[in-house]
């Protein structure tokens, strides 16, 4: 990976997964351009689900957060791009359904504020722990691409 390439862990949370939503998600990814370095379908457990959202641990919805989370298989995917962090955020929309824009995932395929269809990072430094946290080094690829050449994403 160069300098400027970031990392950001994607999730199709349960409510994706159950709705058929998969393809749907990785598309939009896959179509902006972005390299897919890791990807599987995983079941996360509640040490798993603690750890990842350790932030949010003591808030009102955390509980329901975790339950909601490991109810599930879920996709995980490492996408790796410059700026990723930041363009995967704009593309996933607003936490908020009312706030959520039109054309980004959640905007077109969401109505709450806990069943929201994807998780992304919200800073580099969260990409690179949470991409670490769901994949072992083996399971990440950063392979050449000849379309990088059309994407002239510098
Ligand atoms: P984001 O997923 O946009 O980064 P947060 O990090 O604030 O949002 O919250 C993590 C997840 O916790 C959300 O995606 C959602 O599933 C759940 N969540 C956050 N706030 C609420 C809330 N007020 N009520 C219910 N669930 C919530
Ligand atoms: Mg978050």
């Amino acid at each position: 990976m160069t300098d400027t390439q970031e990392r950001t862990l994607v999730i199709v949370k349960p409510d994706g997964v159950q709705r058929g939503l998969i393809g749907e998600v990785v598309s939009r990814f896959e179509r902006r351009g972005f390299k897919i370095a890791g990807l599987k379908l995983i079941w996360i457990d509640e040490a798993l689900a603690n750890e990842h959202y350790k932030d949010h641990i003591g808030k009102p919805f955390f509980p329901g957060l975790v339950k909601f989370i490991t109810s599930s298989p879920v996709v995980v995917i490492a996408v790796q791009g410059k700026d990723v962090v930041k363009l995967v955020r704009n593309m996933m929309g607003a936490l908020k359904p009312e706030e959520a824009a039109p054309g980004s995932i959640r905007g077109d395929l969401a109505l709450s504020k806990s069943f929201n269809v994807v998780h992304g990072s919200d800073s580099p430094e969260n990409g690179l722990r949470e991409v670490s946290l769901y994949f072992t080094d083996k399971e990440l690829f950063d392979y050449p691409r000849d379309v990088e050449n059309w994407l002239k994403h510098e």
